[in-house]
């Protein structure tokens, strides 16, 4: 393929409304363009990585058992309504009414759908398990699209549905599922951790989320490089690394500290002389419109996700300063835990041996002495810290570290929660009908891509791993005009395609310094460069786009074989 032949719009400048590296670099280099917000083109060298990847998802589906569909965005409401998640999905739904007034959405997701399309025929247990999956289009309206392909309106994924006998069988159908994952992303050239997404899962298998590390992934996890235990951080438990020490014999009585203009937790603890571990933070949280007063370490942050969860609410947020004022009757930075009247949420390392220091509830004043179970109690005991780097590893001890990260993908076993409602049944061996146990993997394409120049790419573009390269090798003519030299670029060009390599020839009249820098920023593996070398002694400098310096000389009638064999070498 000529260069100047493909629709690549390259950008000089780094472009100010993309907000990751990744998104800069599909935009610079010309493989995307923005149509609306979240919703994007993809150019024909970004398709070409989008269709490498999807190769690579489908040749590792069939490898494990799963057959590929395809199934209609476009999807009626009854299924979704069945399950309830037609008004669960909210406003994240797009709906729409055709012309007879009959309700539709655009899938955010399958469940529904293939349920329905497996619970209307009548398979035996014989014919078990069985797994379907289809690559396309996703659609969430998201309130906020962001970082590109990684959060956006209109997204492709892989999506795959397994239909077991029984909770027991799931197990192999999950376990087959996990091992594609595993040799798709490494394949594609990520490095990837499966991260357990699943709160009673610690050891468990039930629910994973695949995750790249990148600074700016949404996803923050806890992990041990020990024992490999990794865990989402909505989800992972861990002790801090230290305790307070313990009050032993008769417990101190409270005695009130006038605190003029001390608020922070690393004000009072410099008031105090303490740790903060020995500080109680008091905060008044407002959940689905209900107050609550959560009580922790000083030291900690609170988890809106297992906070939620604790106090069974769909939504929550922190009071503002003047709903604090109006139901406890003191500014935020004084609120204390004692002769409250909303109910109060403990995390469950917060100690009842510990003499801990709190606000008194009084503007100007800290108690100290305040003993849990003995100056206030709890409505609610639950873990709602968030882990910290450094906390103890909840299997080994060992101590954890925190990362964020792009969940590229995720498995997870759904048990009968689809085939109950939609009455997806098979025949089992005593002729009674039971709902299948499913399993469903999801892989998104667009975050894959996403992903993958996150984790390869230099000051100058793109290094696209070679197994996803739009095209593996550029070849690159300096001196255009001498006739002998684009001769040998062509030839070269011609052998390589006969030979079955993608190869991009630059046959732009541009110099060397504009010729070198898009092929650095479009990230093609090799370079082929046919100037002074071939002139002087009929050679080409063959270069990785990974190790620029590192030079071959290889003589032009013996480029095609040499060429290939790299191709074959080089991840
Ligand atoms: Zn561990």
């Amino acid at each position: 393929m000529y260069l100047s032949k493909i629709f690549a719009p390259r950008l000089r400048e780094v472009p100010q409304d993309a907000d990751t590296v990744s998104g800069q670099l599909m935009l610079r280099a010309g493989l995307l363009r923005k149509s609306a917000s979240g919703i994007y083109t993809y150019l024909n060298l970004g398709l070409r990585v989008k269709q490498r990847i999807e190769e690579i998802v489908r040749q590792e589906m069939d490898g494990h058992g799963a057959q590929e569909i395809l199934m209609p965005l476009l999807m009626p409401a009854e299924p979704w309504q069945a399950t309830g998640r037609w008004e669960l999905y909210g406003d994240e739904m797009f709906k729409l009414t055709d012309r007879k007034g009959r309700q539709f959405c655009l899938g955010p997701t399958h469940e529904e759908l293939v349920t329905t399309v497996v619970g209307s025929e009548r398979h035996s247990y014989k014919e078990l398990p069985f797994n379907l999956y289809h690559i396309t289009n996703k659609y969430r309206d998201e309130i906020r699209p962001r970082y590109g392909l990684i959060r956006s309106r209109e997204f492709t994924m892989m999506d795959a549905y397994s239909f077991d006998r029984d909770e027991t069988a799931v197990e192999s159908s999950y376990a087959l599922m996990f091992e594609a994952y595993t040799n798709i992303f490494s394949r594609v050239g990520l490095t990837f951790r499966p991260i357990q997404a699943d709160s009673g899962a610690i050891g468990g298998s039930s629910s994973h989320e695949f995750t790249v590390q990148a600074d700016n992934g949404e996803c923050a996890y806890a992990a041990c490089e020990h024992c490999g235990y990794a865990a989402n951080l909505e989800l992972s438990k861990a002790r801090p690394a230290r305790d307070p020490e313990k009050s032993i014999g008769a417990l101190p009585e409270v005695e009130g500290v006038p605190t003029p203009g001390v608020h922070s937790i690393s004000d009072v603890a410099r008031f105090f002389g303490t740790d903060p571990g020995t500080i109680l933070k008091s905060i008044l949280y407002i959940a689905d419109d209900k107050p609550w007063l959560l009580v922790l370490r000083g030291d900690d942050d609170i988890n809106e996700a297992k906070l939620l969860k604790a106090v069974k609410a769909r939504e929550g947020r922190m009071a503002t300063d003047e709903e604090v004022l109006n139901i406890l009757g003191v500014h935020p930075g004084s609120v204390g835990p004692q002769n409250v009247t909303v109910p109060i949420v403990v995390d469950e390392i917060v100690r009842n041996d510990i003499a801990y220091i709190a606000g008194a509830g009084a503007d100007g004043f800290h108690v100290r002495n305040v003993f849990y179970g003995r100056d206030f109690v709890s409505d609610i005991v639950a873990d709602i810290r968030t882990v910290r780097a450094g906390d103890l590893c909840p299997v080994c001890g060992h101590p954890l570290h925190t990362a964020t990260g792009i969940e590229v993908g995720h498995t997870f076993k759904l048990g009968t929660k689809y085939a109950v409602p939609l009455h997806a049944n098979y025949v089992d061996e005593d002729g009674s009908e039971k709902p299948y146990f499913m399993g469903c993997y999801g892989i998104g394409i667009g975050r894959t891509l996403a992903a993958i120049i996150e984790q390869h790419h230099d000051e100058k573009g793109i290094v696209w791993p070679m197994s996803v390269a739009p095209y593996q090798v550029a070849i690159i003519p300096l001196n255009r005009g001498d006739d002998a030299v684009w001769r040998a670029a062509l030839d070269l060009h011609e052998g390589l395609q006969r030979s079955g390599v993608d190869v991009i020839l630059d046959d732009r009249g541009e110099s060397a310094g504009v010729k070198f820098n898009d092929a650095d920023l479009m990230g093609f593996p090799i370079h082929v460069v046919i100037g002074n070398s071939f002139l002087k002694t009929g050679s080409f400098e063959v270069s990785l786009r990974v190790d620029k310096a590192n030079k071959s000389l290889v003589p032009a009638q013996e480029a095609i074989a040499f060429i290939l064999n790299l191709i074959k070498t080089v991840a």
